[in-house]
């Protein structure tokens, strides 16, 4: 057995970070080198679910100071109005930690912080080698980084992903928005709630992350974001009945702090390596947004992979078990991103009226499993 010692991972996002600390924690010597020397300016927030909040808790990240534990998920029907309320702390807590909705910016900096020195900022990758017995990441300023293996955690735009797959492009879905921060609440927002808006052809929510802050987002199906036009008028355009949260946080928003995104995803990419390189997170199966996953299957394939060092008596058989594992749950989840957008988006006034009228009825058992699959990424 080749005792795995040194690992190269491009990319400082969700995922590397995660294996950076996960790895670190093996006793393995592992290097994080990210793209930006800056944290990018924009802020963002994300929902990451119980059974990624348990791999950051055992790598002792403390998401209590970036981010809110979520009590309930509200969902609202295609005219607004409140259909159910999701029980999601009560059943996180049965699997055994919250849901938390997060700053993500926030965590990236405290993440950043806690992997320290082994995190090299400005290191724009740009190719990758693999050898018999070693696999190198060459950066843009012309230094090169070696290690056993090399990981790439660079994201839905990989650049370690071409040395496995020449080409690949996400398949982009004909749908995006916009989503932002926001430094106060607004006043229709309760603590601890996400309050989720299904109405024909939008998709938006409003959540509190914590701190004082909540995070909003607009999400369209069939219409993408212009840059030539004001946000808040295309907002106000696309939202058939516009939510009085909603039109608070526009109100308080800058349009300089909405952040334009389109959504695409990598559906059955394989395979995930190539000799000594791998990629996880974005990078080996971007989804679109819509089922709010992305970032838990990154944190997931993370801990995932940290564990298989231990159990795998080669790198051949590591790379080949993690993705036998996570490719079959990480399909899934962008699958259901996909069937989600067209659930919470649908045009048809039949069928929206029936989605209301079946959520607005689920039995507190079949509730309790729908919430014990999200709360655990099933
Ligand atoms: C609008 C929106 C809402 C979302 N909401 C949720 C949600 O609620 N819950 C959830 O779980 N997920 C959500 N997601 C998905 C989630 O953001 C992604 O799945 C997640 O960020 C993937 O993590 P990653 O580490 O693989 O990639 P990224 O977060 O993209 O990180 C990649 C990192 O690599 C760096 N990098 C890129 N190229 C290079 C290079 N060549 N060299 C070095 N470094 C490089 C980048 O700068 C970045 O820091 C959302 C996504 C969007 C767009």
């Amino acid at each position: 057995m080749e005792k795995l010692k040194r690992v190269v991972i491009v990319g400082g996002g969700i995922g590397g970070l995660t294996l950076g600390l996960a790895l670190r924690k093996k006793g393995l010597e592992t290097k994080v080198f990210e793209k930006y020397d800056h944290f990018q300016h924009h802020r963002t927030g994300f929902l990451i679910w119980s059974y990624a909040i348990k791999v950051l808790q055992g790598l002792d990240v403390d998401v209590d100071r970036v981010g809110a534990p979520l009590e309930v998920f509200e969902v609202h029907g295609r005219k607004g109005q409140p259909l159910t309320e999701m029980p999601i702390g009560t059943v996180s807590r049965e699997f055994g930690a919250d849901s938390y909705e997060i700053n993500r910016r926030a965590l990236i900096e405290k993440m950043s912080e806690m992997v320290g020195p082994d995190l090299a900022a400005g290191k724009n990758c740009i190719s990758v080698e693999s050898f018999a017995d070693h696999a190198v990441a060459h950066f843009e300023d012309g230094t090169s980084a070696e290690g056993d293996v090399v990981i790439g955690c660079d994201g839905a735009n990989s650049t370690v992903r071409n040395f496995i797959h020449e080409h690949v492009e996400l398949r982009m879905l004909n749908a995006g928005g916009w989503i932002a921060v926001l430094d106060q609440h607004p006043p229709g927002l309760k603590p601890n709630r996400h309050m989720d808006f299904w109405e024909p052809g939008i998709k938006a929510g409003v959540a509190d992350i914590g701190n004082g802050q909540a995070r909003w987002y607009v999400g369209m199906n069939g219409a993408l974001p212009s840059a030539d036009r004001s946000i808040v008028e295309q907002i106000m355009e696309a939202v058939p009945v516009l939510p009085p949260v909603l039109q608070q946080c526009l109100d308080l928003t800058d349009e300089k702090e909405m952040v334009s995104v389109t959504g695409g995803d990598l559906l059955a990419l394989e395979p995930w390596y190539k000799g000594r390189v791998m990629i996880l997170g974005d990078a080996a199966h971007a989804t679109s947004p819509y089922a709010g996953m992305g970032a838990c299957a990154a944190i997931a394939d993370a801990g995932r992979l940290a564990e298989l060092t231990d159990d795998c008596s080669d790198i051949t058989e590591m790379f080949q078990r993690f993705q036998d594992e996570r490719k079959p749950l990480t399909d899934a989840i962008i699958q259901g991103s996909r069937d989600s957008l067209h659930m919470s988006t649908g045009r048809c006034r039949i069928e929206n009226w029936f989605r209301d009228l079946k959520m607005a009825h689920i039995p507190d058992q079949a509730m309790h499993k729908i919430v014990a699959d999200m709360v655990n990424g099933n």
